[in-house]
C-alpha cells in the first residue's frame, strides 16, 4: 500500500514548518518534517553524528540512512497509533529533497499535491532563518555562510524535485503572504483534492 501524501516544497525558511504543523492539527492530516525526524535523534548515536556532520555544513544527510531513518518513523508512528495509513494524508516537509529520494521512494507514495512555497525576496528567507537559529536552537541556522549553503543545495539538488513530479501536481503558492493566507491558499487545493 501507498501512503497518500501531499508535499510542502520550498526553499529553507520559506514557512514549510509553519503551515505542516498546523495542517497536522486537523483531522486526518499527518505532518512529517524530516528535519525533525533528524533533530529528535539522539547527538551521540551513530546517525545523530552523522547528522550533525552533515547539518552543521549546510549539506544534505546521504540519502539511504536518510530514507531509512523516515520509514523506521513512519512504521513507529503508525504502530503506535499516531499515523493511520488507511485514512490519512501524509504532509510532508524536507522529503524527498533531491530526485534520487523522489525515486527511491517511488513505490512508497501516492504523491496527489506538491505545494510549491515561493518566496521573491531571499533576504526574507535568510532573516527568518536567523530569527529562528534561537528560539529553535538550531545551529545550522546561526550562521550565514551555511544558510547560503543551503540555499545552494536546494537550487542545485531539491528544486528539481518538481519537474520529476510534473506540473500536473504542483501548485503555486505565494509564501510572502500571512501565514494564515498561505493557509486558506494551500487549504483550498487540498479540500479539492
Ligand atoms: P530547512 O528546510 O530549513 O533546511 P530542515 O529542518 O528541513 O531545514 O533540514 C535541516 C537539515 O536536515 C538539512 O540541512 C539536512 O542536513 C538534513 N535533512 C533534512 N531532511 C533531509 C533529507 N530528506 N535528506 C537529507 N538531509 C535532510
Amino acid at each position: 500500500m501507498k501512503y497518500r501524501c501531499a508535499l510542502l516544497f520550498g526553499a529553507p525558511g520559506v514557512g514549510k514548518g509553519t503551515q505542516g504543523k498546523i495542517l497536522g492539527n486537523i483531522p486526518n492530516f499527518f505532518h512529517c518534517a524530516c528535519g525533525d525526524v533528524f533533530r529528535n535523534l539522539r547527538a551521540d548515536s551513530p546517525l545523530g553524528r552523522v547528522f550533525i556532520d552533515y547539518s552543521g555544513r549546510g549539506q544534505l544527510v546521504p540519502d539511504e540512512p536518510t530514507i531509512e531513518l523516515w520509514r523506521q518513523f513512519i512504521e513507529n508512528q503508525t504502530k503506535t497509533g499516531r499515523f493511520h495509513p488507511e485514512q490519512d494524508t501524509l504532509v510532508l516537509d524536507g522529503i524527498p529533497r533531491n530526485v534520487k529520494q523522489a525515486e527511491i521512494l517511488k513505490d512508497t507514495l501516492d504523491v496527489v499535491a506538491v505545494f510549491y512555497m515561493k518566496s521573491a525576496d531571499e533576504d526574507k528567507l535568510v532573516a527568518r532563518i536567523q530569527r529562528r537559529a534561537i528560539k529553535e536552537n538550531r545551529l545550522d541556522d546561526a550562521n550565514l555562510s551555511i544558510i547560503r549553503d543551503r540555499l545552494h543545495v536546494y537550487e542545485k539538488d531539491t528544486k528539481p524535485v518538481l519537474k520529476f513530479y510534473g506540473r500536473h501536481l504542483v501548485h503555486q503558492i505565494n509564501a510572502d503572504q500571512p501565514p494564515a493566507k498561505v493557509l486558506v491558499d494551500i487549504l483550498r487545493r487540498v479540500v479539492k483534492k
